[in-house]
């Protein structure tokens, strides 16, 4: 099986696996219980949180943990929202769910809410943004890098203008971390979500940075935990994987993100030079592992089927929503009609791909096309 779908997930990392299993089978103390057995949990998860504000550049006491992407893109959301005391949220239309989603929620409860166009690229107009933030606003939450094409958002120039203005702004980094190198003071935000399995930790961790003196309201309540801002007791196991996960990250990056680069751009001119009619979504400021190709008048689905049978992994879209058949919201957004944006899939790949997986890659998805094509009325 050739896995060309990191952005939905990442295989555990060998070494994370090791870091958490030294931490299931020595540590399984309660890091709040003043004990030994507790203050040995409790020295884990401090040390992953050092671990975990290293990836982004950030202070370990502005990390705050959490159970994952969606959680703290949430949090930040909501969070802004319910303590701040101006009133509307600017986003962008190409958000995941996690922030589209609570932003509708507080739309709904009459929140009034900017969701920002982008151009044909996935990317937002800052003047658009600029001229959002005048009014009563609490929070902009624009993302660092799209699930779905890998378009990274000018995130510091929208800072700039937010910061002018007085706004916050949250950035969902749950792409871009381990994939583009990230200093939370260079992007100027004051809240930045990602997550563990994402980077080759496990599922159920994630964080969200939080600046020294930005007001939150808790989701949850009911304990002391990660400063009350998510209480309850921590999934220690899960916060050390994610730990080494970022460690990990941070010392890989540059040498992971030229070598995938240069993968997914022999794979993409391969596709666009042996399947007719094929272009790339997203334009050329992208995540270095993602490319999402339009095959006209292909269903991508059908593609993604047809190369599951044939050996490989890729996905239409956000994994989350491969549930719904209605076409990426991002690539609609991007001006796409409802057909164009079914034609698409997206390729990513990552730190255990190979150079043969990705010569193989490209014969398996001409063979998919050549299958489709000839069953086409
Ligand atoms: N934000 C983005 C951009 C994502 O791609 C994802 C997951 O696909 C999430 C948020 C949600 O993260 P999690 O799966 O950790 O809840």
């Amino acid at each position: 099986m050739i896995y060309a779908d990191y952005n939905a997930t990442t295989p555990l990392d060998p070494e994370v696996r090791a870091a958490m299993n030294e931490a299931l089978d020595v540590t399984f103390g309660n890091p709040s219980s003043i004990h030994s057995a507790g203050q040995a949990a409790r020295r884990l998860v401090d040390r992953a949180r050092v671990q975990v504000a290293g990836l982004i550049g950030a202070a370990a006491d502005e990390i705050v943990f959490t159970s994952g992407g969606t959680e703290s893109d949430n949090l930040a959301v909501l969070g802004v929202a319910e303590a701040a005391t101006g009133h509307g949220i600017v986003t962008s239309a190409v958000e995941h769910k996690a922030v589209l989603d609570p932003c509708k929620y507080l739309q709904a409860k009459g929140h009034a809410v900017t969701f920002l166009p982008v151009d044909r690229d996935g990317r937002v107009d800052i003047a658009a943004l600029e001229a959002a933030v005048k009014t009563d606003v609490a929070l902009v939450s624009l993302m660092l890098a799209n699930n779905d094409t890998g378009a990274i958002q000018p995130v510091a120039e929208a800072a700039r203008a937010a910061q002018a203005a007085g706004v916050l702004v949250h950035t969902d980094a749950v792409q871009a971390a381990g994939k583009l190198p990230i200093d939370v003071k260079e992007l100027g935000v004051s809240l930045l979500s990602f997550s563990s399995h994402k980077i080759h930790g496990p599922k159920g961790a994630g964080a969200l940075f939080v600046r020294r003196g930005v007001r939150l309201t808790p989701l949850v309540h009911g304990g002391r935990q990660e400063r009350t801002l998510r209480p309850g007791t921590e999934n220690v196991p899960a916060i050390v994987g994610f730990g080494k996960a970022c460690e990990l990250a941070r010392a890989r990056l540059d040498a992971d993100a030229r070598r995938v680069a240069e993968l997914r751009d022999h794979f993409e001119k391969q596709i666009l030079a042996r399947v007719p009619g094929t272009r790339v979504n997203g334009g050329n400021q992208r995540l270095p592992n993602t490319t999402n190709i339009a095959f006209p008048r292909l269903d991508g689905e059908a593609i993604t089927i047809n190369l599951d049978m044939l050996g490989m992994a890729v996905s239409t879209g956000a994994a989350c929503s491969s549930a719904d058949k209605t076409p990426s919201h991002v690539l609609v957004a991007m001006g796409q009609s409802a057909a164009e944006a079914r034609s698409s899939v997206r390729f990513s790949f990552g730190r255990d791909t190979t150079d043969e997986e990705v010569d193989r890659a490209s014969n398996l998805v001409v063979q998919a096309v050549k299958i489709l094509r000839e069953a086409l009325p």
